[in-house]
């Protein structure tokens, strides 16, 4: 009995001092040396190795010397998670250039999807599509209550019937079902533009059973944005679900300074226990349709050949000449036809990066504000454009990022490199909010811009395995050096990717290094689970 217990004791030894150093030497896969860690929570860098395994950070130390597949020396450039863009038009773009070059090069790793009130209905095909896909970046969806609406009921000026509305709250229910982060509205766009607030609260309360948050693009951002902002609040409120405001942003010379009342309203809610929060993209020039933008609701009612036939009744298109004169007088226009640029036109590539002044011009009128509407009356009938809009102050834009709610999401697209003049914001966003806002004009600082970009947006969306820089956590990391990291494109020269960046990896593997993409594509669909 004795020699029995001698020989398990013996066996379980040579057992276990087997096992530990095979469990020791088992290398990583990548060290990152020697980097200035920002971990997403806000709290200061320091400085540490960071080990990966598979698609997860194994380790984080301050010096790590276990073996590794590879090992980088970071030479003392900052490690962050890789960024979360709460806010993204991605299915713009992703099927065509599924490295999503423009934000993995300025160290977006996850991409959500279906915003505005806008997506695919139902969800699950999209999101079938998107991971047979192979692709860079990580990329999530939310529901639109405006894509349910035109299904159900089209995209016309009146409340649902119960059986209706009943329909909406089923397919809300199926898109969280199909891995949706929450709902989204576009309350300013045709038809959530006919959508009566007590109709949100009843499709968000769905959404709050499964555990969605609701995202809005608001009624109004210029003269009626408190009210916006009221109502944003109103349905999270009562709908009992986070509640997000989208690129929030003040539109309008005689409405700038109005962020002071938004946010004491945002902070007046959070006090009374109402979870609300904010995204915004640092650039004083907002990107929608010119027919959405300078266009009233009820002369967008019923779709485009509605639209067409109003503008042929003579009295009509004075009414609603008279609308597009005030947006661009007082609202989105800026106040002058040159604020208004054209971003991309389907029908006539060769308008993109021209002024509504210009069209004016081209078409042998001088460059009034009416005439400017004019223009705008006319690209509508040709076929609509997507519009860039200088109307936003700086002021209050550095007062909205300051904001402790506020996180970072750039409303952009995947553009094909070249082609059309979109909005820098796709390329630039979180590039410019490193220079600009922390290096150059120090609005916020290195961790607080890491923290709004990362761990939470990552917190708010419920990635719980993302955007924080700890061991267990999926190896999304962006790696820059903070004093070159800068954004290159422009409004005049949109096609230029960030610049400052060194690696960019996405669930352990590499995307992006030496300055240009790698063949990984280890990008996956993520769901809200
Ligand atoms: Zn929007």
């Amino acid at each position: 009995m004795r020699k029995l217990t001698v020989v398990v004791v013996a066996t379980l030894l040579i057992l276990a001092l087997t096992a530990i150093p095979t469990a020791q030497i088992q290398p990583y896969d990548l060290l990152l040396r020697n980097g200035r860690i920002v971990d997403g929570t806000g709290s200061p860098w320091y400085r540490g190795d960071i080990a990966i395994r598979g698609d997860t950070i194994a380790r984080i130390a301050p010096t790590i010397t276990e073996p590794a597949a590879r090992v980088i020396d970071l030479g003392g450039q900052v490690i962050a998670p890789g960024f979360i863009d709460i806010h993204t038009h991605a299915r713009r773009g992703i099927f065509d250039v599924p490295t999503a070059d423009n934000y993995i090069r300025q160290g977006v790793t996850t991409v959500m999807e279906g915003p505005d009130g806008s997506s695919p209905v139902p969800l699950a095909p999209f999101l079938a599509r998107l991971d047979a896909l192979p692709k860079s970046i990580n990329i999530g969806s939310f529901i639109g209550q405006g894509s349910i609406r035109s299904a159900v009921i089209g995209d016309v000026d009146r409340k649902p019937t119960a059986k209706e509305l009943d329909k909406m709250r089923t397919l809300v229910e199926q898109g969280m079902k199909d891995g949706a982060f929450g709902l989204s509205t576009g309350l300013f766009y045709v038809p959530g533009t006919f959508t009566p607030t007590a109709e949100v609260i009843e499709l968000a309360k769905v959404a709050a059973r499964y555990g969605g948050m609701h995202e809005s693009h608001m009624c109004d951002e210029a003269s009626s944005v408190v009210e916006s902002v009221k109502e944003t609040i109103a349905i999270g409120e009562q709908g009992g679900l986070p509640t997000h405001v989208s690129h929030h942003k003040i539109i309008g010379v005689g409405n700038w300074g109005r962020s002071v009342d938004t946010l004491h309203l945002i902070d007046e809610a959070r006090v009374r226990g109402v979870d609300v929060t904010i995204d915004q993209y640092p650039y004083t020039a907002s990107s929608t349709g010119i027919q959405a933008a300078l266009f009233p609701a009820w002369a967008q009612e019923g779709g485009r050949e509605q639209v067409l036939k109003r503008l042929k009744d003579p009295s009509l298109r004075a009414k609603i000449k008279t609308e597009s004169v005030r947006l661009i007088r007082s609202e989105r226009g800026g106040g002058d036809p040159k604020n208004v640029v054209i971003a991309r036109c389907e029908w006539d590539t060769s308008l993109a990066g021209k002024s509504l002044a210009d069209v004016a011009r081209l078409r042998g009128m001088d460059p009034t504000i009416e005439n400017a509407a004019e223009a705008a009356l006319w690209l509508v009938e040709q076929g609509g454009c997507q519009g860039i809009f200088h109307a936003i102050s700086e002021v209050d834009l550095e007062r909205i990022l300051r904001h402790p709610a506020t996180m970072i999401g750039s409303d952009g697209e995947i553009p094909i490199f070249g082609k059309a003049n979109p909005h820098p914001r796709s390329y630039g966003t979180f590039a410019r909010v490193l220079a600009v806002y922390v290096r150059e004009k120090k609005t916020i600082t290195l961790e607080e811009a890491v923290r709004k970009m990362s761990g939470f947006p990552a917190q708010r969306l419920g990635l719980l395995d993302r955007g924080i820089l700890r061991p267990g956590m999926r190896a999304d990391i962006a790696v820059f050096d903070p004093a070159k990291v800068r954004d290159m494109a422009t409004f005049d020269k949109p096609h230029a990717y960030a610049e400052g960046f060194s690696y960019i990896i996405v669930n352990g593997q590499i995307v992006f290094e030496g300055g240009a993409m790698t063949t990984a594509r280890p990008g996956r669909v993520l769901y809200k689970r």
